[in-house]
Parts: structure tokens; sequence; C-alpha cells
């Protein structure tokens, strides 16, 4: 049998992810990222035991644990007194649960420690400034179409291309994207700016009548993650790179405790994006052409799973080739069949986190306490995570 090539289009998370675990089984793959210089914005992504297993299975945790932070929990403020309460243990005790760490990681370094690995592992096939315009296939074989008019021929064409998709939308046309009216702040600061009491080595999830914030630390401590959800409907731009400034941020939180204020005050610019929802899609493949990541199941942010769905997707897509490589056509079936209803199910649930993280029961104290009590007892909190964090890519039937 001849080597299997794999085309994925798009250079990010995903696509990465899927190329290493594919090179891991003998597979051929080319990666092309429309970014001359792919690096990430400076943000914080969280990695759940079901996507660090994962990764720890491609070899990377000890560059992985080089830039992570390993937080010891998370845990519930209250947006207007700051009460706190425990929402989960994480640290060494994820790692003996879940067999996997949970890590807190700057976008940029994780980024760059995927495309280290990759390059490393396979020089000159990841091939930047390449921007995926369209594709044909037939039953020999698909042929990536480039902006430059290059034209690549593979076995299997991956559409790794993110929330707006090029691959997607050749194969099913463009779909709906609607305004939650939602408007998230995000930003990231030296530690050593943010108040003494607020370094430590956990997950905070501030929770407000109208909007939340969560703020968790990054590269080993060093630096401070925050992004602020906020209910708001007068800006419905949802690119990731447009500055705020200081005072809008903090207009949109007046009413917050004064540790949120301390942190948008040491943020040197903060951003602004509007959070939108798609419908979920009922099928991602066609033949020789499948999706991944972002392309074919966008989410909200509010389970930081859409990073680990990614990158699980990569694994079991990269075991389905390896299984049934022979009829590429199944595989990518396959694929789908197994992602399908978990990837639903995470985008449910993040829909449903925006109505727990923003009640209006949270706006009087003593309302708040007995809400959290209700919607955060360990049972809830059981119940809405271990399923996500418990998935094993590497292992589930395919
Ligand atoms: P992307 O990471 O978007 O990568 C797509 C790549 O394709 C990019 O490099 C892009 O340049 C390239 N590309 C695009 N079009 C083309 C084209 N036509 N041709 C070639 N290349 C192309 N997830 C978590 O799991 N945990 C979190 O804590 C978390 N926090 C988040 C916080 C915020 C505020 C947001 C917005 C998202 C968060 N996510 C989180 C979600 C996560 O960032 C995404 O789900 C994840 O990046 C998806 O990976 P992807 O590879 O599918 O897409």
């Amino acid at each position: 049998m001849t080597r299997l090539h794999v085309l994925i289009a798009g250079g990010g998370i995903g696509g990465l992810v899927a190329a290493l675990a594919l090179l891991r089984r003998g597979v051929a793959v080319d990666v092309f990222e429309q970014a001359a210089d792919p690096r990430e914005v400076g943000a914080g992504v969280q990695l759940a035991p079901n996507g660090t297993r994962v990764l720890c299975a491609l070899g990377l945790e000890s560059e992985m644990t080089a830039i992570a932070s390993m937080p010891a929990g998370k845990e519930v403020r209250l947006f207007s007194t700051g009460q706190s309460w425990k929402l989960q243990d994480l640290g060494e005790q994820a790692v003996a649960r879940w067999g996997a760490p949970y890590w807190m990681v700057h976008r940029g370094d994780f980024h760059r420690v995927l495309r280290e690995a990759f390059e490393a592992r396979a020089p000159g096939k990841l091939h930047k400034g390449a921007r995926a315009e369209g594709f044909t296939q037939d039953a020999d074989g698909v042929t990536l179409l480039l902006t430059s008019g290059e034209r690549v021929c593979g076995d299997a064409l991956v559409g790794a291309d993110g929330v707006h998709s090029r691959i997607r939308e050749t194969l099913f046309a463009n779909e709906r994207a609607q305004f939650t009216g939602i408007v998230a702040w995000r930003g990231v600061v030296p530690m050593e700016r943010v108040p003494a009491h607020m370094r430590g080595a956990v997950g905070v999830n501030w929770i407000g009548p109208h909007g939340h914030v969560v703020m968790y630390p990054l590269r080993r401590g060093e630096l401070l993650n925050m992004v602020g959800a906020v209910e708001r409907d007068d800006w419905r731009v949802e690119g990731w790179s447009i500055p705020g400034s200081t005072a809008e941020c903090l207009r949109d939180l007046a009413a917050w405790h004064p540790d949120v204020h301390a942190v948008i005050r040491a943020i040197d610019i903060p951003y602004k994006w509007a959070l939108l929802s798609r419908d979920a899609l009922p099928r991602w493949s066609v033949g020789r052409v499948t999706l991944l990541g972002d392309a074919c199941h966008p989410t909200l942010p509010f389970l930081a799973q859409g990073a680990n769905m990614a990158i699980e997707d990569g694994m079991v897509l990269a075991r389905c080739l390896e299984r049934y490589g022979d009829d590429v056509a199944t595989a990518l079936r396959r694929y789908e069949q197994a992602r399908l209803d978990r990837t639903t199910r995470i985008v449910r649930g993040a829909q449903d986190n925006a109505g727990r993280f923003h009640n209006p029961e949270l706006a009087d104290a003593a309302g708040a306490a007995a809400f959290v009590d209700r919607e955060f007892a360990p049972d809830k909190v059981e119940a809405r995570y271990n399923w996500l964090f418990e998935y094993d890519a590497l292992s589930v039937a395919v």
C-alpha cells in the first residue's frame, strides 16, 4: 500500500495536533497556514485532562510543562462582595484522578510548542503564507487550491481553518452566525502588577447578574490572564485584535469588586470582541474532505473546551485514518461518527453556562449564596465536568 498523504488547511491548534498525530502513524502530512509569520494572540487557554492526555501522548509533556501553569484548583467569586467558594480541585489531584494534568497556557507559547514539534518532525511541511481557497475531489484524490494559484494533490483534505473556514464554506455554503448579546474583554498582565493576594495558583470564575470574569495564571505564574464577558448590545464585531480602552472596560464592569478593577487597570490594552453563536453542523465530511475544530463545531468559550475539542478531533481523526486509511471516505465518516455527539453536547453545555454564570439571582449577596450552593454543589460540578475530562481520544471506539 502506498503511504497516505493528508493535506491540512490551517496550522492552528487543531491542525497542528492532527498533523503531529498523523505523523506518529506514518502518514505524510502537509499543513497550509495562511499567516506568513504564524503567531497566536496574547491570551490564555485552559487545557483540560481530555486535551493534555493527547499532548502527552504526542511526546510534548516536557515542552508543555515548561510553559504551563498547573493550578491547584478553581474557585467561584461573587462580583459584588468577592465572597469565594471552591469550584473544583485540579493540580496533582487532576493527574491522580484523570491521569493527565490541567494546564493553563499562553496561546502564543502553546502554538510555538506545536509548531516547533511539527517543523522538527516534518521539516518543510508547514507552508506559511499559504491560504486555502477551495478544493476539487474525485475517486482518485483531492486537490487543494491556494489563493496563490498553486494546486496541491493528496489523498484527504482536512479543513482546520477555524471559525471562518473556507473549506466548510466550500463544502456546505456559509452558515449563519448570531450575536449572543455578549461582548468579551481580554488582557494579559505581568503577575507582579496584580495585588499580592491575587497571585495564587488558582483559576477564578467571577460571576454576576449580567456578566462573568475569568482569571487564571499563565507561564508558570509569570502572567495573569483575564477574560470578562458582559451583556451588551452595541458591539457586534467578532475580530480578536480590536483594542478597547481601560475606561470602557471599567465602565462595562463598573459594579464589580475592586479586585476585578485592579486587574483591568493593570492591563496595557484590553481587547474586545462580540461573541457569536452558530448552529451545530449535522455533518462534516464529504468524500475525501472533512473538518476539524472551530471549522465544524465553534463554541462559546464558557466551558473552556474549544481547543480541547480540536485536540481530541486531531487524535481521533489520525486513529481513523490509520485504521481505515485504505478507504479514506470511510475513515472520515468514522471520525465524524465518533465525534459528532460529544462535540454537540459540549457546544450546548457552553451555552448553558452563560445562564449559570450571568444569573439574575446573583444580584444580591443572600440570593447569590443560595444560588451558588445550589448550582455549584459538588455533585453538580462533577456532573458538568467529569464526562469532559475523563474522555480518552486515544482509546475511544473508532
Ligand atoms: P484556530 O486556532 O482558529 O486555527 C485556525 C488556523 O487556520 C489559524 O492559524 C488561521 O490563521 C488558519 N486559517 C484560517 N483560514 C485559513 C485559510 N483559508 N487557509 C489557511 N489557513 C487558514 N478553548 C479551550 O479549550 N480552552 C480555553 O480556555 C479557551 N479559551 C478561549 C477563550 C476565548 C476568549 C476564545 C475566543 C476561545 C477560547 N477557546 C478555548 C477556544 C479555542 O481558542 C478554539 O476553539 C481553538 O483555537 C480552535 O482551534 P482550531 O485549530 O480549530 O482553530
